[in-house]
């Protein structure tokens, strides 16, 4: 099943005028972990994504937590790989806690449900660079960044969303009196 219909199904993907963490605001709003608590819907995107980089043979998979845990899980899972994840360190960029194994020169995949700037995936990706792991690709449910983010390898999504964001002085959304909502 295409990856935005299960984003619907799931109440996933909210229509209306909302506004971003960013400021900006937006008709459209994904919200993965609506998709993600069914763990049938989450096994089906993982093996999807994973399908994508069955080539890479990778060593583990790393997501942002908390949004990238349940996916680095099920795309692991997908590929046979270990499923890792990354936590704030506090100080602006992430850690990989002890108990997760990263061996030097690891083959690696950094995933995340939605990339928009890919900020969040990039500091998973440093943790595990810096205890000499290798990234070989970047897995998203769903690219949002319109062919903005770059990787330096392999950036694949199941699905791609030009999604359009407003200042709030240029909303069309405000303009009509639409309420806004926060997410
Ligand atoms: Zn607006």
């Amino acid at each position: 099943m295409e990856v935005l219909e299960l984003y619907r199904r799931t109440g996933a993907l909210l229509e209306g005028h909302f506004l971003l963490r960013s400021g900006m605001h937006s008709p459209l709003f994904l919200q993965s972990a609506a998709l993600l608590q069914h763990p049938l819907y989450a096994e089906a995107v993982g093996e999807a994504l994973g399908k994508l980089f069955e080539e890479e043979g990778v060593d583990f998979v790393i997501g942002p937590a908390i949004g990238g845990v349940v996916l680095s899980f099920v795309v692991a899972r997908a590929l046979g790989a270990r499923a890792l994840f990354a936590e704030k360190d506090g100080q602006g960029g992430m850690f990989i806690r002890k108990g997760l194994l990263v061996n030097p020169k690891d083959r690696f995949l950094a995933v995340e449900d939605v990339v928009t700037t890919g900020e969040s995936v990039r500091r998973a990706i440093r943790a595990a660079e810096a205890r000499g792991a290798v990234l070989v690709g970047v897995g998203a449910l769903v690219d949002r960044s319109g062919g903005q983010a770059e990787f330096g390898v392999p950036f694949r999504a199941l699905a791609r969303l030009e999604v359009p964001q407003y200042a709030p002085e240029d909303c069309p959304l405000c303009r009509a009196g639409l309420p806004l909502e926060e997410v």
